[in-house]
C-alpha cells in the first residue's frame, strides 16, 4: 500500500531527527561553554532547553505513530557538529570565534528546519494531524532561533571588528616600542 511506504518515510525521518536532536543535546553544551559572548552563551543554553523538548515532542510523536521510539544515527548533524568542533578548536575564544560559532549553529538550525518541514509536510499529506502540529512548533522554535543567532551575529562581528582594529593598534604599538628601542641600542 502507498500509503504505507509514506508512513515508513515518515518514521524513518523521525528516528534521523531523534538521533539529530540527541546529538545537539550533547554538543550545545559545548558550544555554551565556548562561546565568549554572553549573549550568544544563553542563546545555547536556551536552545538546549528548546532541544530537549524536541526531543520529547519526537518521543510523544513516536507514540502516536505507534512505533518505539529510537533514533537512526544522522551522519548530517554528525557532520556539521564535527565542523563546529574544529572551529573551536583552531581558534582561541574572541568575537570572531563567536562569529563562527554563530555560522555552525546556524548550518544546524537551518538543517533542522529543512528536516521539520518535511516531516510536516509527511504527517500532514498522511492525516496526522496531531504529529504534524506537534512537527510545527518545533519548527518554529528552529526558525527563531534562527533569527535570534542573525541578530546576536549583527552585534559579535561588530565586536569582531573591533578587536581587530585593537589588535592593529597594539601591533603598531609594539612596532614603535620595537623602534624605540632600537633608536636606544644605536645610541
Ligand atoms: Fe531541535
Ligand atoms: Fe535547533
Amino acid at each position: 500500500m502507498s500509503n504505507e511506504s509514506l508512513k515508513e518515510l515518515l518514521v524513518d525521518e523521525i528516528k534521523d531527527l531523534y538521533n539529530a536532536e540527541n546529538q545537539l543535546i550533547k554538543a550545545l553544551p559545548k558550544m555554551a561553554k565556548a562561546a565568549k559572548n554572553e549573549e550568544l552563551k544563553a542563546a545555547f543554553q536556551e536552545h538546549l532547553e528548546q532541544t530537549k523538548e524536541h526531543a520529547t515532542r519526537l518521543e510523544k510523536v513516536f507514540e502516536l505513530l505507534e512505533e518505539t521510539a529510537k533514533g537512526k544515527v544522522c551522519p548530517a548533524m554528525k557532520g556539521l557538529i564535527e565542523e563546529g568542533a574544529e572551529g573551536i578548536e583552531e581558534r582561541d575564544a574572541s568575537a570572531v570565534r563567536d562569529a563562527q560559532l554563530i555560522g555552525s549553529a546556524q548550518r544546524i538550525e537551518h538543517y533542522e528546519i529543512a528536516a521539520y518541514g518535511t516531516v510536516r509536510t509527511l504527517a500532514e499529506t498522511l492525516g496526522e494531524d496531531e504529529v504534524a502540529e506537534l512537527l510545527e512548533e518545533t519548527l518554529d522554535e528552529e526558525g527563531e532561533t534562527d533569527k535570534k543567532l542573525t541578530s546576536i551575529a549583527e552585534s559579535v562581528n561588530e565586536e569582531a571588528l573591533e578587536e581587530g582594529a585593537e589588535d592593529e593598534e597594539e601591533g603598531e604599538e609594539d612596532e614603535k616600542e620595537k623602534a624605540k628601542a632600537g633608536s636606544k641600542e644605536e645610541d
